[in-house]
């Protein structure tokens, strides 16, 4: 495993839409132990592949129960609302108030490539979208309804 840079959202790979993993293999698998290892390094809660530079759809995400790695997620269903403040690895020094909703539902393959649904509230629900966004260029910040700069991590 290693730790890999976290591209900062200057760089326009950020912008990019990430294409769909067709086959899961020794690549793909390092690139999910990467992230992960690079994810609690860095004490976020989630993690996509091009924030490390890779435009493959894969996101790691741990809210505080447990490692969740997702390869080819898609958000299939959404409820309700819910407004926290967000932050990102790639903007550091910045948080804002983002509306996101309270329950979603999302499909997407296992390391194992079998597939896997997860339901989730509150937190997880927030990492699930924020993650999924970044496989399609979009950032937080493209969201906020109320800015605010935060100096400290
Ligand atoms: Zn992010």
């Amino acid at each position: 495993m290693a730790i890999r840079e976290i591209r900062l959202s200057i760089d326009e790979i950020l912008r990019k839409k990430s294409r769909e993993i067709t086959e899961i293999n020794d690549k793909i698998l390092t690139l999910l132990d990467d992230m992960a290892e690079t994810m609690y390094s860095a004490n976020g809660v989630g993690l996509a592949a091009p924030q490390v530079g890779i435009l493959r759809r894969a996101v790691v995400i741990d809210v505080g129960n447990g490692l969740i790695e997702l390869i080819n997620p898609v958000i299939v269903e959404k409820r309700g609302s819910q407004i926290n403040d967000e932050a990102c690895l790639s903007i550091p020094g910045k948080s804002g108030a983002v509306e996101r909703p309270e329950y979603v539902k999302a499909e997407a393959l296992n390391r194992n490539g079998e597939k896997i649904v997860i339901e989730a509230e509150g937190l997880l629900a927030v990492a699930l979208c924020h993650e999924t966004e970044h496989l399609d260029g979009i950032l937080f910040i493209d969201n906020i309804i109320d800015e605010e700069t935060d100096e400290e991590e």
